[in-house]
């Protein structure tokens, strides 16, 4: 699970970690409302989990009310990577001296947290790590353990020699770790961590990442969630004892094992056609199943042809072939269907199909190949 910006500066806050004050707003009006006529320089910020956005133009510097309610309105719906932006933060604006990297994630490799601090803030740390990867220092930290002081302080001396300023980076690096052990983080980032005008350092930006698996045990972090209509679907999925993921073509994809989920996206493609989704109802014979995926699956508006693509080992064809005609009959299915049974029962899960008027096949290759044929005739 992800969070915005301002929910991860946030965080940042209560952890003692000084961060650019910042007011959150969703419309112009909101802004001019907001913001008072100071003359300040504050940052208007494009709220949307993606990095990246000072050069796409989501970040913008201005001063006084005027060119920040103009640069709001600038940023406001705009496309991020795919993410339009409906929320900004506009925080105060600092003067910057230098702009350094610090952040964390879990290593499984050395089951540790490495803890990478950077001269070379601001900028993609993917480019520095590539292009110059001496000039990304790396510890790692064991969770048994912490980080200890001294590792805090032998990082911030790759960043800094004044002793004030070591300091104060020390103490970021360890409020930094307390706070992505306390919240099962996967990775937490501040790119770029400043030294301002006035000796300080400051968080101006901030990612965090937390582990799905953790979640619920992390009520407060769970509680941040601010899901698309995509992941809504994804998580109404996952309820039911789904796995669905939204992709971008237009073959709606039923079936049973994440790799057979994989091998038919990869026969599609290879007949040059592309699946909507991946939706795997997993390894059971619950017909149930079937109608709520066909259900999910129509909900897609891009969907021009469904696949439904089955090996029976512990699930059953016929209990599957039986869950699609109920599905069937209680959806009013406007698209096509191809289904294609094997493994346990696919004999009589076949003759379901076929009783019921439908065409089943019995290759992938076969079935894939239709599939593409059908959706490219459907408009
Ligand atoms: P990102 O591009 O999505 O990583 O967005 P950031 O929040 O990191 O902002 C991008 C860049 O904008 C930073 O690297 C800074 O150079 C600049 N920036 C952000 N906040 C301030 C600020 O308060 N003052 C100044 N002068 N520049 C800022
Ligand atoms: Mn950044």
């Amino acid at each position: 699970m992800k969070i915005f910006e301002y929910q991860a500066t946030g965080l940042f806050k209560k952890y003692g970690i000084p961060v650019t004050e910042g007011i959150l707003c969703s419309s112009a009006g909101e802004v001019e409302a907001k913001i008072p006529d100071d003359g300040k320089s504050r940052v208007v910020k494009a709220q949307v989990y993606s990095g990246g956005r000072g050069k796409a133009g989501g970040v913008k510097v201005v001063t006084g009310k005027e060119a920040t309610v103009e640069a709001a309105g600038q940023i406001l719906g705009m496309k991020i990577k795919d993410f339009v932006v409906e929320k900004i933060l506009i925080t105060e604006a600092v003067t910057i001296e230098k702009e350094y990297y610090v952040g964390m994630v879990n290593d499984r490799n050395t089951r540790s947290v490495i803890l990478m601090v950077s001269t070379e803030g601001g900028v993609d740390i993917e480019e520095v790590a590539a292009l110059s990867p001496s000039k990304i220092f790396r510890t790692a930290v064991d969770p048994v353990v912490g980080l200890m002081d001294w590792q805090a302080r032998s990082a911030a001396l790759k960043l800094f020699s004044e002793p004030d300023l070591l300091r104060q980076a020390s103490g970021i690096l360890s409020a930094l770790y307390r706070l992505f052990r306390d919240t099962d983080s996967t990775l937490t980032e501040i790119n770029p961590l400043v030294l301002t005008s006035g000796k300080k350092i400051v968080a101006v930006d901030g990612k965090m990442n937390f582990d799905d698996n953790a979640l619920y045990r992390q009520p407060g972090i769970l509680a941040m969630r601010e899901t698309t209509d995509t992941e809504a679907l994804e998580i109404e999925a996952e309820g039911k004892g789904l796995s669905y993921i939204k992709l971008n073509g237009t073959i709606g994809c039923i079936v049973n094992g994440a790799g057979l989920a994989m091998a038919t996206m990869d026969m599609i493609k290879l007949y040059g056609g592309e699946p909507a989704n991946f939706l795997d109802i997993g390894g059971s014979s619950n017909p149930q199943k079937v109608i709520d995926a066909m259900d999910l699956l129509i909900r897609d508006k891009n969907v021009k042809t469904v696949l439904i693509n089955i090996f029976g080992g512990i699930t059953r064809c016929d209990d599957v072939a039986l869950g699609l005609i109920a599905a069937l009959k209680k959806i009013q299915l406007a698209i096509p269907v191809v289904v294609r049974l094997s493994g346990t029962n696919a004999a009589e899960g076949l003759q379901i199909i076929r009783d019921y008027g439908l065409q089943p096949v019995t290759s992938m290759r076969e079935a894939a190949k239709k599939a593409i044929e059908l959706s490219k005739t459907k408009s």
